[in-house]
């Protein structure tokens, strides 16, 4: 399969999951920007982002150049595997460059599209359908939580095992083995379809898994409402538009099902699809 080159507004980072090949992986998300000025979608799989040199490790909302493959094993239309020897990232001065707000509205403001229900109802039509979205939020309800319980004993043999292979320099990781988060957390919310009967996807977001780990002795109420405030209270209000980052599963059998990865919330008041740049 030929490589090409891309440019790319990663806009999620999704949270860290047991792998047979590299321990633990992530899925990254985000916006390629074409030369023509064009935005699409773009999925980057997989990602064994925690075992990534310091250096290569991005950030979200950094635009990054990578070269880019078709997925073999996965057919929808986003999906790409990378190749992290090519990967160039921005700096400013001794920091690496993070998109403009305005920059960033302007490009997402182009992809809200179809709500959460039109997006299932074409992965129902068609398995390969769009796979990726920022969907519009009507209502948000209280956060649901649920016991994350441990890794299963397959989980834990597979990244043990992926973990103690020495890599191509004979060197083994000794990155820490991912510990379980102590809950999985689901909103709960209506999109923008007016015959919606509601929706509650998992989150699967970095910073969930980041925010309970770095959290990890609270209690479990002050660990609640920790995640609350940011991925409830931040996230819907009267300050704010609320668009939800989706993205379905590879997995034929869950393809159906949409989690959230990230959340996109611009000031109430902007519109930056008229912004020129
Ligand atoms: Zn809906």
């Amino acid at each position: 399969m030929p490589s090409e080159r891309a440019r790319v507004l990663i806009t999620v980072k999704a949270s860290p999951e047991p792998s047979k090949t590299y321990g633990d992986t992530v899925c990254v998300a985000g916006v390629r920007l074409h030369d023509d000025g064009s935005v699409s979608w773009v999925r980057i799989y997989p990602v064994a982002f925690r075992h990534l040199d310091s250096e290569l490790q991005f950030k979200k909302f950094e635009v990054i150049e990578v070269d880019l493959t078709r997925s073999t094993k996965d057919a929808r239309a986003e999906s790409y595997r990378p190749n992290w020897e090519t990967l160039s990232r921005q700096k400013q001065g001794d920091k690496f460059k993070t998109y403009p707000m305005d920059a960033r509205g302007h490009v997402l403001d182009q992809l809200i599209g179809p709500t959460m229900c039109d997006l299932r109802a074409g992965v129902e039509a068609d398995l390969n359908a769009q796979s990726l979205g920022l969907a519009e939020v009507r209502e948000l309800k209280s956060l649901r939580f649920e016991d994350h319980g441990p890794w299963t004993d397959e989980q834990v043999a597979s990244m043990t095992a992926a973990m103690s292979q020495p890599d191509l320099f004979g060197e083994i990781d000794t990155t820490p083995v991912l510990i379980t988060p102590r809950y999985k957390v689901h909103y709960d919310y209506r999109c923008m379809n007016p015959d919606c009967k509601g929706h509650k996807p998992r989150i699967l977001d970095m910073e969930l898994s980041a925010l309970q780990h770095h959290y990890r002795f609270r209690s479990d109420d002050e660990l609640k409402a920790i995640i609350t405030k940011k991925f409830h209270t931040e996230v819907w209000n009267e300050k704010v538009r609320t668009y939800f980052f989706v993205g379905n599963f590879g997995d034929i059998v869950k393809r159906k099902n949409f989690s959230v990865l990230g959340v996109y919330r611009p000031q109430r008041e902007s519109d930056y699809r008229a912004t020129l740049f």
